[in-house]
């Protein structure tokens, strides 16, 4: 984004009039705003008072006040890296709450990963009606303002939810007319609206909760207009002093819609509404566009696809726009929660099993997935899991074309997945087809994930593209082998086997094309039927490989002390 245009911006932007209504006023609610979706009378009393936000931006010390010095103590916990950063995490899902895919792990595990690298960790989330009863229940009432949005002027209810959890504070943005949908995400009609509102209203919320970040964090386009309110319509306000981070899960989704309708929104300046920020094409607006121009930083999931990305083939059209932002660009390839993550202690595994005896307790945990699915029991066969949203970003079609050669009498394929019709379909012809050796749930279904992961032999991740992928590293954690294309974060994680050295994590393949993909198949089965020894030294190296958060949590530190308030 060049600076011109930031300017130009902030000239045009409604500066003042937008800060003090973002500031809690709850008697001048209309009849536009939405109810709370939650009963809160008593909590209510508790919220805390506040005048207007911009008022407090002189008192409110940005970083979070000091505690009181008293004898010094013993140097007891291990030291941590200084100084403290605070961090506003803002997306659209997070495990537990609501998990549609990878975003919902890393909102989950990563806030837990930097709090340990003495980071104070905020994250904030829609409050869909879908989020299990029993985490609603344990939600306590913040407080409530009313806040403008579109460019008619219309108010709108944002209440504020929280439960604290872990180390970790949740609060959740409540609003009935967005977030009372069955799911996170319907169809663009919705979904625009909905996110134009919760990017500002998380930022309004800070304000209100006088909790002023060093860093804002944003994920996806869901959260991408935050950066833009906060330049455009915060100034003045004390989260303008934050620094803003943007990380690309996946490019793909970018948010574009007619710029009429996000014009309408989110009532931004027309100045914003160019070619270096929101402008798509003549026609539409793009959210996540106009997120990467404003943000201070970028970051995506894996260095592969922060490379990939500024290509045409992997840049979903905004490659010339990201070469040009690529100075604050950077790669930080995800982990996982080895907690959640645990052969060991996972109560949903029939069998429970450690680096030790991998070798022999995971036949007894494929055993029991084979009976469970109907499958042929036995402990020979070569077991291939695949456990993926079903779209043609994750190479099914590839599978598609070598199913009937995979096939072969000695392998089975266990598929978990929901996504395209043309794929469903594919795999419950696959399971009738190839009865007792194919089993298809087309489900999403995190216990059956979690017994695949461990009974299978190998896991599948063929992508078109993969900005980091997850299944691959649960794979290595659980002692499966996995079987990649080369691309984003399969490539920068799992390292090819190599047959004269002994060397490597999993089978790999790089250009797009079915026979690649089964000769990598082959070549896997070919360890595995005629030097199981061989196999066997692999599934304890991948049990072996250091997949958590702690590197990647370090990484993010790093940046957030890179980037001075
Ligand atoms: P993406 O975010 O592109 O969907 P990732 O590999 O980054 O892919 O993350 C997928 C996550 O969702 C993993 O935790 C995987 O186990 C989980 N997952 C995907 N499909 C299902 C399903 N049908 N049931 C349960 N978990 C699933």
């Amino acid at each position: 984004m060049p600076t011109k245009k930031t300017a130009e911006t902030k000239e045009t932007a409604p500066l003042t009039p937008e800060v003090n209504e973002a500031a809690p006023k709850a008697a001048e609610k209309t009849a536009a705003e939405k109810k709370p979706a939650a009963k809160k009378p008593a909590a209510k009393k508790a919220a805390p008072k506040k005048d207007k936000a911009a008022e407090k931006v002189a008192e409110a010390p940005v970083q979070p006040a000091e505690q009181p010095v008293e004898a010094p103590a013993a140097p007891a916990a291990p030291a941590m890296p200084e100084p403290r950063r605070s961090v506003a995490f803002i997306g659209s899902e997070c495990y537990p709450f609501v998990k549609t895919g990878g975003l919902g792990d890393v909102m989950y595990a990563l806030p837990k990963a930097l709090i340990a690298q003495n980071c104070d960790v905020k994250v904030i989330l829609p409050r869909y009606k879908c989020i299990p009863q029993k985490y609603q229940d344990k939600m306590v009432f913040r407080g409530d303002f009313s806040m403008d949005l579109t460019a008619d002027g219309r108010r709108y209810y944002v209440g504020i939810m929280e439960y604290v959890w872990d180390g970790v504070v949740y609060d959740f943005i409540d609003n009935e007319e967005f977030f009372s949908w069955g799911n996170p995400y319907t169809n663009l009609v919705d979904d625009i609206p909905k996110f134009c509102y919760f990017a500002k209203a998380a930022l309004a919320a800070l304000n209100y909760m006088n909790w002023v970040p060093d860093i804002i964090h944003c994920h996806d386009w869901q959260a991408a207009l935050v950066p833009v309110f906060q330049q455009a319509m915060f100034q003045g306000t004390p989260v303008a002093s934050a620094k803003s981070v943007l990380t690309i899960h996946n490019l793909r989704f970018q948010g574009i819609y007619n710029t009429q309708t996000i014009k309408y929104w989110t009532n931004l300046p027309d100045a914003l509404f160019d070619y270096a920020v929101l402008k798509q094409n003549w026609v539409d607006a793009n959210m996540l566009k106009a997120g990467l121009s404003y943000a201070s930083m970028i970051t995506t999931v894996s260095h592969t696809y922060a490379a990939e990305i500024q290509t045409p083939f992997y840049g979903e059209g905004l490659d010339a726009h990201l070469r040009y932002h690529s100075g604050k660009l950077r790669g930080i390839v995800n982990g996982i929660d080895c907690q959640q993550w645990d052969t060991m202690t996972d109560p949903l595994l029939p069998v429970n099993y450690g680096i030790t005896d991998v070798v022999e307790k995971k036949k007894a945990d494929k055993l029991a997935l084979q009976a469970a699915l109907g499958l042929e029991q036995n402990e020979n066969k070569f077991v291939i899991g695949l456990i993926s949203r079903l779209t043609n970003q994750k190479g099914l079609d590839l599978i598609n074309a070598i199913m009937p050669a995979l096939m072969d009498g000695n392998t089975q394929v266990v598929v978990l997945g929901t996504g395209d019709k043309e794929y469903e379909d594919a795999f419950r012809y696959y399971e009738n087809a190839y009865k007792g050796s194919v089993c298809s749930n087309i489900m999403y279904d995190e216990g059956r994930a979690h017994q695949i992961y461990a009974a299978a032999d190998a896991l599948l991740v063929p992508s078109l593209f993969e900005p980091c992928g997850l299944t691959q590293l649960i794979a290595m954690r659980c002692g499966t082998v996995p079987i990649v294309r080369e691309t984003g974060g399969l490539k920068d994680t799992v390292q090819p086997y190599n047959e004269f050295t002994n060397e490597g994590n999993g089978f790999t393949f790089d250009r797009y094309e079915a026979g690649l993909l089964l000769d990598a198949c082959n070549r896997a089965k070919t360890v595995y039927f005629t030097a199981r020894d061989r196999w066997d030294q692999m599934v304890v190296r991948d049990m072996a490989k250091d997949v958590s958060w702690e590197n990647s949590a370090k990484q993010y530190r790093d940046l957030y002390l890179e980037l001075k308030p």
